[in-house]
């Protein structure tokens, strides 16, 4: 069965945090999944990136925009990547370019199309665990693209779409979808489950926990999302049309 996990910036923070992240992927993998990690970039890595580049251009072309920022989830892949192979397990990392995953020209809010070659698929065939750079993919004229802030977790379920994964899992620092923002509302109440519709409206509303055009895709595709905490055990959130979808594994 395949199963595509994303972890998020604070989830990659640091060292300790990636091996973390590595051990869940690695409890998957044994488990006999065959396991597609999608990664954003550490911690405040892309926010300080913005603030770099506008030490030089305040008003950057996008096209070199999403050149730059796409590096930053490069890093985390690649360090990933090590850290499961320290742990003795085969994995290889990917940036959204070598996975294939087109979008189109709207460079730092591109939106996915496809898959334009079977590169991860591959990769799991030989036994690999995949990591994949979050954010990122390639238009029609071969350039970088990014999908707007946040977009890791689109990266996630679009894999998880494509793939025909039995599930997306996507590990962050809170652990679920609640009914309201718990940082405001100290008697917010955990969602067990919540359906495409009602998630969308709390991701349209601006709720942080995961994108919109992610949700959207889920919808579309019939994607059954897990949001659960990285740091925390417990079941999180499911996301699916109905409750009784969600599958059981
Ligand atoms: N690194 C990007 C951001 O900070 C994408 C992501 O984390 O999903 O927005
Ligand atoms: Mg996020």
């Amino acid at each position: 069965m395949l199963t595509v996990v994303k972890f998020g910036g604070s989830s990659l923070a640091d060292a300790g945090r990636i091996q973390n992240a590595a051990r869940r992927i690695a409890a998957l993998f044994e488990a006999g999944h065959q396991v597609v990690a999608v990664v954003s970039a550490q911690g405040d890595t892309t926010d300080d990136m913005i603030e770099k580049a506008a030490q030089i251009h305040t008003d950057p072309p996008k096209r070199e925009m999403d050149a730059y920022l796409a590096a930053g989830e490069q890093m985390s892949a690649a360090l990933m990547a090590m850290a499961l192979h320290k742990m003795g397990l085969p994995a290889i990392s990917l940036t959204g370019m070598q996975a294939g995953l087109m979008t189109d020209g709207v460079h730092s809010d591109a939106r996915v199309l496809g898959l334009r070659n079977d590169r991860v698929r591959q990769e799991l065939d030989k036994g690999n665990i995949v990591v994949v750079a979050g954010f990122q993919g390639v238009d029609g004229a071969g350039d970088i693209t990014t999908l707007g802030r946040g977009g890791s977790d689109t990266t996630a379920v679009a894999l998880a779409a494509f793939l025909q994964a039995a599930v997306c899992k996507i590990y962050t620092d809170v652990d679920g979808v609640y009914d309201r923002d718990p940082r405001k509302f100290p008697d917010a109440v955990k969602l067990p489950w919540i359906g495409y519709d009602e998630m969308l409206q709390l991701a349209r509303q601006g709720a942080q926990v995961l994108h919109d055009r992610c949700v959207e895709l889920a919808q579309m595709y019939n994607v059954p999302v897990q949001v659960l905490s990285s740091f925390r055990p417990g079941e999180g959130t499911f996301i699916t049309a109905l409750p009784e979808d969600f599958p059981q594994i």
